[in-house]
């Protein structure tokens, strides 16, 4: 394939913020350089599937897709295949083998190579870009993105904490942090262009800063994108427990446009788990952090992460997570099903949870979590809320629905004019997971 101009590229995200925000960056730069982007991926020239790796369900998904592909591939050779990011880091050439329909396989820290290699590669050749491990600093930030008026922000790469359950520094490599300087200018660029929100992005955004030669933390990047004008919400994502400290609490309770809402995912609430998940924190430790920021900001959302049937997770262990969610009381959980992700270190272990108890556990804790929303949620009720207004709600076409400043989704009666705009909300009732707000007449907070 030696042309593009007229080449369509259609390109699926699998995952997290993180491949979103890859995916636009890929977009950003086949844009750049003369590609269509086609959402339709019958048209598509070029299908490139950015892939994740976290657990084997996402896995499975994408060589579902790969499979669909395998006659239209042999009835037009000319079509080209990509595999992208985590899958593409882990499994390498042997996607070449395995699904002989794929002719480009490239990892999370070889992207900025994508549209060279698009170029270069003959039809007939197989491209694969895996040798870097760690993404560079500094690459090209074409200014496309998805959306209108928030916009993911990638402060850093990789990670280092190397949880056993965890395939991420495996596949996207050493932490690295992005200069201070590079991601204020982004922001900027993003205000300029009538973004509102921005979402900073990392694996553990705590750790932000180190190993650069500038001494800086997420607090004082966080200071510095609050100057921003025009900006109007930061959020930021994700925290490990054992690097949140009270530096970030301050930032969220003194800078006006940080909203008041922190992900913290605990995992589990019990000390033996934890430990054999190299979590490096224990229980008592998380909840001391918890205690510390609601004491500093009693309104704060928080959300977690719960893997459960990690290997020896017994009855004991999963009772001491259900009170752990039951003493904390998060506004929202995901919970997630653990599965090995050979070569990280559990892997080693035998998986030892039969997948019909993950599945009880699983629904038991989504039935907990619920009704501990709908409780969080009825305490809002009567109170005045600002909410950013992101699309129509499902529910109804009269309705919208955008977020409060701690993460809670809300509908509002109102239409598509009302989208990217903040607007003051009085919340007059609720379900366990959306709040009900009606608009205070002429209370446009901005957007006008
Ligand atoms: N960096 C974040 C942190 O430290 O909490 C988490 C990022 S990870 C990509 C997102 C979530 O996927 C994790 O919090 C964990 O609950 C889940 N996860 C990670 N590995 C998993 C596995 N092997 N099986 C199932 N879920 C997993
Ligand atoms: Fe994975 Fe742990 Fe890194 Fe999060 S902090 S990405 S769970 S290794």
């Amino acid at each position: 394939m030696n042309s593009k101009g007229s080449k369509k590229v259609y390109i699926r995200t699998f995952g997290c913020q993180m491949n979103e925000r890859d995916s636009e960056l890929i977009s950003g730069m086949l844009r750049d350089d003369d590609y269509d982007i086609t959402e339709d991926i019958e048209k598509a020239d070029i299908i490139l599937f950015n892939t994740c790796s976290v657990r084997q369900h996402a896995e499975d998904r994408v060589i579902g897709n790969l499979q669909k592909l395998k006659t239209r591939k042999k009835k037009n050779p000319d079509l080209k295949i990509g595999v992208l990011g985590c899958m593409a880091q882990r499994h390498g050439e042997m996607l070449f083998k395995e699904y002989p329909q794929v002719d480009v396989v490239v990892g999370p820290s070889n992207i900025y190579d994508i549209p060279k290699l698009l170029i270069d590669g003959k039809t007939e050749e197989k491209t694969l870009a895996v040798k870097n491990k760690k993404r560079p600093k500094k690459g090209p930030t074409p200014e496309y993105r998805n959306g209108t008026f928030s916009a993911f922000v990638n402060i850093m790469y990789g990670c280092n904490n190397y949880c056993s359950y965890c395939i991420v520094p495996y596949v996207r490599g050493r932490e690295v942090s992005r200069p201070k300087k590079e991601i204020v200018k982004e922001v900027k660029m993003l205000a300029d262009k009538g973004f509102k929100e921005v979402m900073l992005l990392g694996q553990n955004v705590n750790s932000y800063g180190k190993g650069q030669t500038q001494k800086v933390n997420l607090a004082e990047l966080l200071e510095a994108v609050n100057r921003v004008k025009g900006i109007e919400r930061i959020r930021f994502t994700t925290s490990n427990p054992k690097d949140a400290e009270k530096s970030l609490f301050r930032a969220m309770r003194d800078f006006d446009k940080v909203c008041e809402y922190l992900h913290l995912p605990i995992q589990s609430g019990s000390n033996k788990i934890l430990d054999l998940m190299n979590r490096k924190y224990s229980y008592e430790n998380y909840v001391r952090k918890i205690d510390l920021l609601r004491s500093m900001i009693p309104d704060v959302g928080l959300s977690t992460d719960i893997l459960i049937g990690f290997p020896s997770e017994k009855e004991r262990d999963f009772k001491d997570t259900i009170k752990a969610m039951e003493e904390i009381k998060y506004n929202s959980a995901f919970i997630f099903k653990y599965s090995p992700r050979p070569p990280a270190m559990s892997s080693f272990l035998v998986d030892d949870v039969p997948e019909y108890i993950k599945k009880e556990r699983n629904t038991e804790l989504l039935n907990i979590q619920k009704k501990i929303s709908h409780a969080k949620n009825k305490e809002l009720i009567g109170t005045e809320q600002e909410v950013l207004i992101e699309g129509k709600s499902r529910m109804s076409e009269k309705e919208m629905v955008g977020r409060i400043r701690n993460n809670t989704s809300c509908v509002v009666k109102g239409d598509d004019s009302l989208i990217g705009k903040i607007v003051k909300v009085k919340i007059v009732g609720t379900s366990p997971f959306t709040l009900k707000g009606e608009l205070e007449a002429d209370l446009f907070l901005s957007g006008e």
